[in-house]
């Protein structure tokens, strides 16, 4: 009889919130990871007193009631709202585009008044297929928008001018034409108080926990503890790169420590134009409503993904899929191994989605 019922690779939101599952169902059940700390890209840093997403940030929202009562049984969630600002010239304007938007474009008070200018702004390209992204945009939003708020933030993000990128990156973009700066339209939206940690360390409570293993130096010995596997690595490494190496869009964060207790007043400010090289900057106490006396901030960059670099973004383009679906079909016919997560199944997760799929998919 092997020592453990499933071996869980990886200590990201997949692996503990399944681990939490297995635990409840009376399972033995060992988790490791190849990082020094649990979370995955949900991991926080306490610095000055302030949680730091050390991974980009990370904002829990859901409609679900299920999922959002469920990780309050964890740990309690605050009443954040994320409401990013974005800088283009110096100027400031407020996001997602909404009436205070198009008042700071255009002066503008009324829905009618920013409906009329946004529709003869779309006619530019009325008739005609958009070509690229460029034109989708603007057949979407009109040219204002697209070039104060869009254009240069798009590029930083893929590394391509617009006018390279194909049209379908954006199928919509959403207007609001009333004075409301919530990012997202969830009924439920908040960060863990005392961070992310306090959420893992929760699910992984009276879990046995291995950190700085990775799974591929030591396959053998690990496959021999555990009658099953999850597995929430890269699916393309799992499979010794068979059929060709996955794609992904990377990230580099330029991390700072201020001496001061306010920096940009805000928790996000995106940099919509070409004159500052990353896309955005995080000011971190403001998940917490912090009042230290220092403070931290981000500065996000994008990047193309190489070997070391941190994979973060699937690209979900035709190549790349086709290659995933031969790993898929591979993955299916294990019988011992599950595949579960961003990097396993090649799929962009928001957090609510695994807490709901983990919640609801596995009869442990
Ligand atoms: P991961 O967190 O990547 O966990 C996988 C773990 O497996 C890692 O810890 C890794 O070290 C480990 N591992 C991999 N290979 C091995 C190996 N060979 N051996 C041992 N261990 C291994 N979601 C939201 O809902 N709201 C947000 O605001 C939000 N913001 C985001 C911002 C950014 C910049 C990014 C990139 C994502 C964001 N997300 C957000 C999505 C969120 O990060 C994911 O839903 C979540 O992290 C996925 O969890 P996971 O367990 O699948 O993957």
């Amino acid at each position: 009889m092997s020592k453990y019922d499933y071996l869980i690779v990886g200590a990201g939101l997949y692996g503990s919130m399944f681990a939490y599952k297995a635990k409840k169902a009376g399972k033995r059940v060992l988790v490791i990871d190849k990082r020094s700390h649990l979370g995955g890209n949900l991991y926080c840093e306490n610095i000055e007193g302030i949680n730091v997403h050390k991974y980009g940030p990370h904002i829990f929202h859901t409609s679900n009631k299920e999922v959002w009562d469920f990780v309050n049984t964890i740990v309690p969630f605050n009443h954040f709202r994320y409401e990013p600002l974005a800088s283009y010239n110096g100027k400031l304007y407020n996001l997602p585009f909404n009436m205070n938007t198009f008042h700071q474009l255009w002066g503008v008070n009324t829905p009618d008044e920013a409906k009329a200018i946004i529709d003869a702004q779309r006619k530019e390209f009325e008739g005609k297929e958009p070509r690229n992204l460029e034109e989708q945009a603007i057949s979407l939003v009109g040219r204002d928008v697209y070039e104060t708020l869009i254009k240069g933030y798009t590029e930083k993000q893929w590394g391509r001018r617009c006018t390279e990128l194909p049209a379908f990156i954006i199928r919509r973009l959403p207007v609001r034409f009333c004075y409301n700066n919530n990012y997202f339209n969830d009924c439920y939206q908040g960060i863990p108080v005392g961070g992310y940690n306090k959420l893992i360390e929760g699910l992984l409570e009276g879990v046995d926990i291995h950190l700085d293993v990775d799974f591929f130096k030591e396959r053998e010995a690990l496959n021999q503890l555990a009658d099953s596997v999850l597995f929430t690595g890269k699916i393309d490494e799992f499979y010794d790169y068979r059929f060709g190496k996955l794609d992904y869009r990377s990230l580099r964060f330029e991390e700072e420590i201020l001496d001061m207790d306010n920096y940009q007043g805000n928790i996000a400010v995106n940099y919509t134009d070409t004159e500052h090289p990353y896309t955005r900057i995080i000011e971190h106490k403001y998940f917490e409503f912090g009042t230290q006396y220092k403070t931290v901030i981000t500065k996000e960059y994008s990047l193309e993904w190489t070997e070391g670099c941190e994979p973060y973004y699937p690209v979900n383009d035709d190549k790349n899929m086709t290659l995933y679906q031969q790993y898929k079909r591979l993955a299916e016919r294990e019988r011992k191994v599950i595949f579960g997560g961003r990097l396993a199944e090649y799929t962009y997760y928001d957090m609510h989605q695994i807490v709901e799929k983990v919640l609801n998919e596995y009869e442990l």
